[in-house]
Protein backbone atom coordinates (compact mmCIF):
# COMPACT_ATOMS: atom_id res chain seq x y z
CA UNK A 1 0.00 0.00 0.00
CA UNK A 2 2.92 2.03 1.04
CA UNK A 3 4.21 1.51 -2.36
CA UNK A 4 1.28 2.78 -4.19
CA UNK A 5 0.64 5.41 -2.36
CA UNK A 6 4.66 6.99 -3.75
CA UNK A 7 3.90 5.70 -7.24
CA UNK A 8 0.83 8.03 -6.90
CA UNK A 9 3.20 10.76 -5.25
CA UNK A 10 5.34 10.68 -8.12
CA UNK A 11 2.39 10.47 -10.57
CA UNK A 12 1.35 13.85 -9.06
CA UNK A 13 4.74 15.48 -9.08
CA UNK A 14 5.09 14.43 -12.47
CA UNK A 15 2.06 16.40 -13.53
CA UNK A 16 2.46 19.31 -12.31
CA UNK A 17 6.30 19.27 -13.67
CA UNK A 18 4.90 18.50 -17.15
CA UNK A 19 2.28 21.56 -16.56
CA UNK A 20 4.76 24.21 -15.41
CA UNK A 21 6.80 23.30 -18.80
CA UNK A 22 3.47 23.33 -20.47
CA UNK A 23 2.52 26.95 -19.41
CA UNK A 24 5.58 28.31 -18.93
CA UNK A 25 5.17 31.42 -21.17
CA UNK A 26 1.93 32.07 -19.52
CA UNK A 27 0.56 33.15 -16.11
CA UNK A 28 -2.02 30.39 -15.09
CA UNK A 29 -3.97 31.75 -12.31
CA UNK A 30 -7.64 32.71 -11.86
CA UNK A 31 -7.46 35.13 -14.48
CA UNK A 32 -6.35 33.05 -17.42
CA UNK A 33 -8.44 33.08 -20.26
CA UNK A 34 -11.27 30.07 -20.16
CA UNK A 35 -9.23 27.81 -22.74
CA UNK A 36 -6.45 27.82 -20.07
CA UNK A 37 -8.51 26.90 -17.49
CA UNK A 38 -10.15 24.27 -19.45
CA UNK A 39 -6.99 23.28 -20.69
CA UNK A 40 -5.56 23.38 -17.05
CA UNK A 41 -8.48 21.14 -15.69
CA UNK A 42 -8.45 18.60 -18.35
CA UNK A 43 -4.54 17.71 -17.85
CA UNK A 44 -5.49 17.33 -13.82
CA UNK A 45 -7.87 15.28 -15.36
CA UNK A 46 -5.95 12.92 -16.73
CA UNK A 47 -3.58 13.05 -14.14
CA UNK A 48 -6.80 11.87 -11.51
CA UNK A 49 -7.39 9.32 -13.77
CA UNK A 50 -3.71 8.16 -13.74
CA UNK A 51 -3.45 8.02 -10.05
CA UNK A 52 -7.27 6.55 -10.48
CA UNK A 53 -6.03 3.52 -12.36
CA UNK A 54 -3.01 3.12 -9.47
CA UNK A 55 -4.71 3.59 -6.92
CA UNK A 56 -5.49 0.56 -4.19
CA UNK A 57 -8.48 -1.59 -4.05
CA UNK A 58 -9.77 -1.78 -0.75
CA UNK A 59 -12.95 -2.93 -0.48
CA UNK A 60 -16.21 -3.32 -2.43
CA UNK A 61 -15.21 -1.38 -5.59
CA UNK A 62 -13.68 1.58 -3.80
CA UNK A 63 -10.63 2.73 -4.56
CA UNK A 64 -8.17 4.84 -2.67
CA UNK A 65 -5.88 7.29 -4.48
CA UNK A 66 -4.78 11.10 -4.60
CA UNK A 67 -6.92 11.98 -7.23
CA UNK A 68 -8.15 14.92 -5.07
CA UNK A 69 -4.60 16.38 -4.84
CA UNK A 70 -5.41 16.61 -8.45
CA UNK A 71 -8.49 18.64 -7.80
CA UNK A 72 -6.67 20.58 -5.38
CA UNK A 73 -3.96 21.52 -7.69
CA UNK A 74 -6.36 21.98 -10.15
CA UNK A 75 -8.77 24.47 -7.78
CA UNK A 76 -5.61 26.26 -6.37
CA UNK A 77 -4.08 27.01 -10.16
CA UNK A 78 -6.80 27.96 -11.65
CA UNK A 79 -10.04 28.27 -9.74
CA UNK A 80 -13.71 26.56 -10.07
CA UNK A 81 -13.87 26.34 -14.36
CA UNK A 82 -10.33 23.79 -14.02
CA UNK A 83 -11.86 22.24 -10.68
CA UNK A 84 -14.78 21.18 -12.38
CA UNK A 85 -13.44 19.83 -15.46
CA UNK A 86 -10.79 17.81 -13.69
CA UNK A 87 -13.71 16.29 -11.30
CA UNK A 88 -16.02 16.10 -14.76
CA UNK A 89 -12.84 13.76 -16.82
CA UNK A 90 -12.24 11.57 -13.30
CA UNK A 91 -16.04 11.19 -12.71
CA UNK A 92 -16.68 10.08 -16.35
CA UNK A 93 -13.20 7.58 -16.12
CA UNK A 94 -14.26 6.00 -12.64
CA UNK A 95 -17.99 5.29 -14.07
CA UNK A 96 -16.78 4.25 -17.60
CA UNK A 97 -14.11 2.55 -16.36
CA UNK A 98 -14.86 0.63 -13.19
CA UNK A 99 -18.67 0.94 -13.67
CA UNK A 100 -21.75 2.26 -11.68
CA UNK A 101 -21.62 1.18 -8.66
CA UNK A 102 -22.61 2.38 -4.52
CA UNK A 103 -18.80 3.00 -4.58
CA UNK A 104 -18.68 5.04 -7.81
CA UNK A 105 -21.35 6.96 -7.37
CA UNK A 106 -20.84 8.00 -3.57
CA UNK A 107 -17.28 8.70 -4.73
CA UNK A 108 -18.73 11.12 -7.84
CA UNK A 109 -20.88 12.74 -5.09
CA UNK A 110 -17.90 13.09 -3.05
CA UNK A 111 -15.83 14.75 -5.92
CA UNK A 112 -18.52 16.88 -6.61
CA UNK A 113 -19.04 18.28 -3.09
CA UNK A 114 -15.18 18.95 -2.81
CA UNK A 115 -15.20 20.70 -6.02
CA UNK A 116 -17.96 23.00 -4.40
CA UNK A 117 -15.76 23.78 -1.64
CA UNK A 118 -12.12 23.91 -3.78
CA UNK A 119 -13.82 26.61 -6.10
CA UNK A 120 -15.38 28.22 -3.37
CA UNK A 121 -12.00 28.45 -1.34
CA UNK A 122 -10.13 29.14 -4.65
CA UNK A 123 -11.93 32.34 -5.53
CA UNK A 124 -11.63 33.33 -1.65
CA UNK A 125 -9.20 36.17 -0.85
CA UNK A 126 -6.97 33.87 1.22
CA UNK A 127 -3.26 32.86 -0.34
CA UNK A 128 -3.06 30.18 -2.24
CA UNK A 129 -1.38 28.91 1.32
CA UNK A 130 -3.60 29.22 3.06
CA UNK A 131 -5.87 27.74 0.67
CA UNK A 132 -4.01 24.60 0.06
CA UNK A 133 -4.13 23.86 3.64
CA UNK A 134 -8.34 24.66 3.98
CA UNK A 135 -8.59 22.23 0.78
CA UNK A 136 -6.27 19.37 2.53
CA UNK A 137 -8.34 19.28 5.44
CA UNK A 138 -11.23 19.35 3.42
CA UNK A 139 -10.25 16.42 1.81
CA UNK A 140 -8.49 14.28 4.43
CA UNK A 141 -12.06 14.99 6.70
CA UNK A 142 -13.79 14.05 3.70
CA UNK A 143 -11.86 10.25 3.66
CA UNK A 144 -12.46 9.63 7.00
CA UNK A 145 -16.12 10.68 6.35
CA UNK A 146 -16.27 8.11 3.71
CA UNK A 147 -14.33 5.57 5.51
CA UNK A 148 -16.49 5.16 8.28
CA UNK A 149 -19.26 4.86 6.32
CA UNK A 150 -18.06 2.27 3.36
CA UNK A 151 -15.30 0.28 5.45
CA UNK A 152 -16.81 -1.90 8.32
CA UNK A 153 -14.29 -3.57 9.88
CA UNK A 154 -13.11 -1.69 12.98
CA UNK A 155 -9.37 -3.06 12.43
CA UNK A 156 -9.76 -2.10 8.19
CA UNK A 157 -10.83 1.47 9.44
CA UNK A 158 -7.62 1.91 11.82
CA UNK A 159 -5.04 0.29 9.12
CA UNK A 160 -6.42 2.05 6.40
CA UNK A 161 -6.71 5.50 7.58
CA UNK A 162 -3.68 5.71 9.70
CA UNK A 163 -1.56 4.32 6.32
CA UNK A 164 -3.70 6.95 4.46
CA UNK A 165 -4.00 10.16 6.41
CA UNK A 166 -0.10 9.57 7.68
CA UNK A 167 0.84 8.83 3.81
CA UNK A 168 -1.85 12.35 2.65
CA UNK A 169 0.08 14.07 4.92
CA UNK A 170 3.58 13.68 3.64
CA UNK A 171 2.45 14.06 -0.15
CA UNK A 172 0.47 16.88 0.36
CA UNK A 173 3.77 18.71 1.89
CA UNK A 174 5.32 17.46 -0.73
CA UNK A 175 2.91 18.69 -3.91
CA UNK A 176 2.88 21.84 -1.63
CA UNK A 177 6.52 22.50 -1.69
CA UNK A 178 6.47 21.33 -5.36
CA UNK A 179 3.44 23.61 -6.09
CA UNK A 180 5.07 26.66 -4.37
CA UNK A 181 8.24 26.12 -6.53
CA UNK A 182 6.27 25.68 -9.74
CA UNK A 183 4.95 29.20 -9.19
CA UNK A 184 7.95 30.95 -7.90
CA UNK A 185 10.25 29.59 -11.02
CA UNK A 186 7.07 30.81 -13.56
CA UNK A 187 6.87 33.71 -11.78
CA UNK A 188 10.59 34.90 -12.25
CA UNK A 189 10.91 33.07 -15.77
CA UNK A 190 8.34 35.74 -16.71
CA UNK A 191 10.04 38.34 -15.21
CA UNK A 192 13.29 37.11 -16.36
CA UNK A 193 11.73 37.37 -19.83
CA UNK A 194 10.26 40.48 -19.77
CA UNK A 195 13.06 42.14 -18.26
CA UNK A 196 15.42 40.94 -21.24
CA UNK A 197 12.84 42.00 -24.23
CA UNK A 198 11.53 45.15 -22.75
CA UNK A 199 12.82 48.81 -21.88
CA UNK A 200 12.59 49.43 -18.50
CA UNK A 201 11.69 52.90 -18.58
CA UNK A 202 8.75 52.89 -21.66
CA UNK A 203 8.07 49.32 -21.60
CA UNK A 204 8.35 49.11 -25.28
CA UNK A 205 10.71 46.31 -26.74
CA UNK A 206 14.51 47.05 -26.62
CA UNK A 207 17.17 46.94 -28.94
CA UNK A 208 17.57 42.92 -28.27
CA UNK A 209 14.07 42.74 -28.92
CA UNK A 210 13.91 45.13 -31.99
CA UNK A 211 16.11 43.00 -33.57
CA UNK A 212 15.14 39.61 -33.35
CA UNK A 213 11.36 41.08 -34.07
CA UNK A 214 13.01 42.69 -37.30
CA UNK A 215 14.63 39.15 -38.70
CA UNK A 216 11.26 37.71 -38.13
CA UNK A 217 9.44 40.85 -40.04
CA UNK A 218 11.79 40.57 -42.88
CA UNK A 219 11.90 36.61 -43.08
CA UNK A 220 7.44 36.79 -43.02
CA UNK A 221 7.55 39.40 -45.15
CA UNK A 222 9.28 37.82 -48.22
CA UNK A 223 7.72 34.38 -47.32
CA UNK A 224 4.30 36.54 -47.99
CA UNK A 225 5.35 38.61 -50.81
CA UNK A 226 4.35 41.59 -48.72
CA UNK A 227 5.10 45.46 -47.94
CA UNK A 228 7.50 46.27 -44.60
CA UNK A 229 8.32 49.73 -43.66
CA UNK A 230 10.00 51.07 -40.89
CA UNK A 231 10.13 54.40 -38.98
CA UNK A 232 13.07 55.86 -37.13
CA UNK A 233 11.93 58.81 -34.72
CA UNK A 234 14.24 60.93 -32.84
CA UNK A 235 12.67 63.52 -30.26
CA UNK A 236 14.12 67.17 -31.51
CA UNK A 237 16.55 68.85 -29.07
CA UNK A 238 16.48 66.90 -26.08
CA UNK A 239 19.58 67.41 -24.65
CA UNK A 240 17.74 70.89 -24.07
CA UNK A 241 15.04 69.49 -22.32
CA UNK A 242 17.31 67.42 -19.97
CA UNK A 243 19.30 70.89 -19.47
CA UNK A 244 16.38 72.75 -18.82
CA UNK A 245 13.83 70.64 -16.94
CA UNK A 246 16.38 67.90 -15.59
CA UNK A 247 16.68 64.55 -16.15
CA UNK A 248 13.44 63.19 -14.26
CA UNK A 249 11.62 65.52 -16.69
CA UNK A 250 13.03 64.26 -19.31
CA UNK A 251 12.41 60.18 -18.07
CA UNK A 252 8.95 61.47 -17.66
CA UNK A 253 8.43 63.16 -21.13
CA UNK A 254 10.28 59.74 -22.61
CA UNK A 255 7.27 57.88 -21.11
CA UNK A 256 4.35 60.33 -22.51
CA UNK A 257 6.27 60.05 -26.06
CA UNK A 258 6.26 56.25 -26.07
CA UNK A 259 2.19 56.46 -24.58
CA UNK A 260 1.83 58.60 -27.57
CA UNK A 261 3.72 56.47 -30.60
CA UNK A 262 1.71 53.19 -28.99
CA UNK A 263 -1.84 55.53 -29.25
CA UNK A 264 -0.80 56.48 -32.92
CA UNK A 265 0.47 53.17 -34.43
CA UNK A 266 -1.70 50.17 -35.14
CA UNK A 267 -2.19 47.26 -32.48
CA UNK A 268 0.14 44.93 -34.18
CA UNK A 269 2.82 47.23 -35.14
CA UNK A 270 6.13 46.96 -33.40
CA UNK A 271 7.18 49.74 -31.35
CA UNK A 272 10.98 49.68 -29.92
CA UNK A 273 13.09 52.10 -28.06
CA UNK A 274 16.67 52.06 -29.60
CA UNK A 275 17.82 53.79 -26.95
CA UNK A 276 18.01 57.12 -25.62
CA UNK A 277 15.68 59.42 -27.07
CA UNK A 278 15.16 56.85 -30.53
CA UNK A 279 12.42 55.28 -31.54
CA UNK A 280 11.46 52.95 -34.02
CA UNK A 281 8.34 51.11 -35.77
CA UNK A 282 8.17 47.82 -37.72
CA UNK A 283 4.92 48.35 -39.46
CA UNK A 284 4.59 44.58 -41.08
CA UNK A 285 2.30 44.77 -44.46
CA UNK A 286 2.47 48.15 -44.37
CA UNK A 287 3.01 50.12 -47.49
CA UNK A 288 4.71 53.37 -48.80
CA UNK A 289 1.80 55.73 -48.32
CA UNK A 290 0.61 54.13 -45.10
CA UNK A 291 3.28 54.29 -43.28
CA UNK A 292 3.84 58.12 -43.60
CA UNK A 293 0.23 58.39 -43.20
CA UNK A 294 1.49 57.04 -39.65
CA UNK A 295 4.14 58.89 -39.07
CA UNK A 296 2.45 62.38 -40.07
CA UNK A 297 -0.14 60.98 -37.39
CA UNK A 298 2.85 60.43 -34.53
CA UNK A 299 4.19 63.70 -35.72
CA UNK A 300 1.33 66.13 -35.37
CA UNK A 301 -0.52 64.31 -31.83
CA UNK A 302 3.26 64.83 -31.00
CA UNK A 303 3.39 68.55 -31.96
CA UNK A 304 -0.08 69.08 -30.56
CA UNK A 305 0.97 67.61 -27.12
CA UNK A 306 1.21 69.49 -23.40
CA UNK A 307 4.42 67.33 -21.90
CA UNK A 308 4.05 67.48 -18.43
CA UNK A 309 7.30 68.07 -16.27
CA UNK A 310 8.03 66.81 -12.96
CA UNK A 311 7.04 69.78 -11.45
CA UNK A 312 3.98 70.37 -13.20
CA UNK A 313 5.10 72.63 -16.05
CA UNK A 314 3.40 72.14 -19.48
CA UNK A 315 5.93 71.92 -22.39
CA UNK A 316 5.76 71.40 -26.37
CA UNK A 317 7.99 68.99 -28.14
CA UNK A 318 8.39 67.80 -31.20
CA UNK A 319 9.77 64.45 -33.17
CA UNK A 320 12.15 63.95 -36.52
CA UNK A 321 10.85 61.13 -38.92
CA UNK A 322 12.58 59.03 -41.31
CA UNK A 323 10.44 56.36 -43.49
CA UNK A 324 11.43 53.49 -45.28
CA UNK A 325 9.62 51.34 -47.24
CA UNK A 326 10.12 47.60 -48.83
CA UNK A 327 9.79 47.48 -51.88
CA UNK A 328 8.27 50.25 -53.18
CA UNK A 329 11.22 52.99 -51.69
CA UNK A 330 14.16 50.18 -50.88
CA UNK A 331 13.87 47.33 -53.23
CA UNK A 332 16.73 45.95 -51.04
CA UNK A 333 14.90 44.67 -47.38
CA UNK A 334 18.10 44.61 -45.41
CA UNK A 335 18.42 48.19 -46.60
CA UNK A 336 14.99 49.24 -44.55
CA UNK A 337 16.74 49.95 -41.67
CA UNK A 338 20.19 51.95 -42.95
CA UNK A 339 17.76 53.97 -44.74
CA UNK A 340 15.23 55.23 -42.35
CA UNK A 341 18.32 56.18 -40.17
CA UNK A 342 19.35 58.22 -43.25
CA UNK A 343 16.29 59.80 -43.81
CA UNK A 344 15.73 60.78 -40.03
CA UNK A 345 18.93 62.29 -40.64
CA UNK A 346 18.21 64.30 -43.28
CA UNK A 347 14.98 65.43 -41.72
CA UNK A 348 17.32 66.69 -38.71
CA UNK A 349 19.51 68.70 -41.56
CA UNK A 350 16.21 70.44 -42.86
CA UNK A 351 14.83 71.98 -39.50
CA UNK A 352 13.48 69.00 -37.67
CA UNK A 353 9.54 68.20 -37.23
CA UNK A 354 9.22 66.68 -39.70
CA UNK A 355 9.18 63.40 -42.15
CA UNK A 356 11.89 62.19 -44.72
P1 LIG B 1 18.53 66.50 -32.05
O1 LIG B 1 17.33 67.33 -32.33
O2 LIG B 1 19.62 66.70 -33.02
O3 LIG B 1 18.17 65.07 -31.91
O4 LIG B 1 19.08 67.02 -30.64
P2 LIG B 1 19.10 66.23 -29.30
O5 LIG B 1 19.49 67.19 -28.22
O6 LIG B 1 17.83 65.50 -29.08
O7 LIG B 1 20.19 65.14 -29.60
P3 LIG B 1 21.38 64.55 -28.82
O8 LIG B 1 21.63 63.20 -29.37
O9 LIG B 1 22.53 65.52 -28.83
O10 LIG B 1 20.90 64.40 -27.33
C1 LIG B 1 20.10 63.37 -26.91
C2 LIG B 1 19.89 63.59 -25.43
O11 LIG B 1 18.96 62.63 -24.93
C3 LIG B 1 21.15 63.38 -24.64
C4 LIG B 1 20.69 62.82 -23.33
O12 LIG B 1 20.80 63.80 -22.33
C5 LIG B 1 19.22 62.52 -23.55
N1 LIG B 1 18.89 61.17 -23.12
C6 LIG B 1 19.29 60.00 -23.65
N2 LIG B 1 18.75 58.96 -22.95
C7 LIG B 1 18.00 59.50 -21.97
C8 LIG B 1 17.22 58.95 -20.91
O13 LIG B 1 17.06 57.73 -20.73
N3 LIG B 1 16.59 59.82 -20.08
C9 LIG B 1 16.72 61.19 -20.24
N4 LIG B 1 16.09 61.98 -19.39
N5 LIG B 1 17.47 61.72 -21.20
C10 LIG B 1 18.10 60.91 -22.08
MG1 LIG C 1 19.35 61.20 -30.70
MG1 LIG D 1 17.23 64.04 -30.47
Amino acid sequence: MINSLFVNAAILTTFLYLSSQLFKNTIVNIKSAIKIKILIGFIFGICGCVLMFNGINLVDNMIMDFRLIALIISAIFCGPISTFMTALCIISFRIGYFGISNASLIASANLIILSCIFSFVSISKYDYKTQYIYMCIANALSSVFWNFVFVKDANWIFKILSNYILSTIIVSFIIYFVLAYSFKTAELYLKLKQEASKDYLTGLNNVREFDFLLNQSISNTLENNKNLSMIMLDLDNFKKVNDTYGHTSGDLILKQFSDILSSSCRSFDIISRKGGEEFSVIMLDCNYVQAIDIAERIRMNVQEYHFTTDKSEKIKITVSIGVSSFPSKTDNINNLLQDADKALYIAKQNGRNQIQ
